[in-house]
């Protein structure tokens, strides 16, 4: 078999404002499941891909933003230099095309910052605009639901364009439960039509929207609220992540041709 690069291009670091995860512990995990490389895409700034170009990771890192917009709608920019000033749509796809890089529309049904969420009443006609603009869409996003994942079954897609699957990783441990196969090597400013996703096998029945199984997390609460009346809350913390930590190295992934 021909080698194929695996790559999640949408990871957060602890330059986002909602996640804690160190840069070296995200390259770790990232090379541990034996991906070619990740974007990392923190929430409106890209300082964290700053500081990762001055570690020298030994993967391939693509600097990468996740915008929110006025209207609260999230966008990725893959291969950005600068920070992305507007927060208006059209304005940000073309800042970061000024910069030479990439447009991704990240978990487009996702409520509260999808770019096609049902609130925002898109007609067919902007979809369809909107898609002839960007050079990616991610088809499927490790971090929510099946069933929003399904929803992007009813949208037509222009052929031309890149279906990522990505992890939208807030952990180290969830590093890759979502990745995308291509049959190149990702160059700098280019993101070629990919052959394949890769996504959890289990993810069907027993994924919530963080990611994690509902029994272990049901297991996890009941476990938190014991540990904080006897105070053992940070030794039993430490232990949940190191268990889920051991969990991501057993993944299952399963590779479904495009
Ligand atoms: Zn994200």
């Amino acid at each position: 078999m021909v080698k194929e690069f695996q790559y999640d291009l949408h990871c957060h670091s602890n330059f986002s404002f909602d996640c804690n995860t160190k840069i070296e512990d995200l390259i770790k995990n990232a090379i541990k499941v034996g991906l070619s490389g990740i974007a990392i895409t923190d929430h409106d700034t890209i300082e964290g891909v700053i500081e990762t170009q001055k570690l020298g990771a030994p993967i391939k890192i693509i600097p990468g933003i996740e915008k929110t917009l006025d209207d609260g709608s999230h966008i990725i920019g893959l291969f950005v230099k600068k920070e992305i000033k507007s927060k208006c749509l059209f304005e940000v796809i073309s800042e970061i095309r000024g910069q030479g890089g990439r447009v991704i529309i990240p978990h487009p049904f996702k409520e509260y910052t999808g770019l096609f969420r049902s609130e925002m009443k898109r007609t067919e006609e902007f979809k369809q605009y909107v898609l002839t603009l960007v050079d990616g869409i991610e088809i499927y996003n490790a971090k929510y639901s099946f069933s929003n994942n399904q929803l992007m079954k009813g949208i037509v897609l222009p052929n031309r364009l890149p279906r990522l699957a990505v992890s939208d990783s807030h952990y180290s441990f969830t590093v890759g439960r979502g990745r995308t196969g291509f049959s190149n090597e990702i160059t700098n400013n280019r993101l070629p039509k990919n052959d394949s996703i890769y996504i959890e096998t289990r993810s069907k029945s027993t994924s919530n929207q963080s990611g994690k199984p509902k029994k272990e997390m049901a297991m996890i609460k009941y476990v938190k609220i014991i540990a904080k009346m006897i105070r053992l809350y940070p030794f039993l913390k430490k232990l949940k992540i190191n268990y889920l930590e051991h969990k991501n190295y057993r993944l299952k992934m399963k590779r479904i041709e495009l």
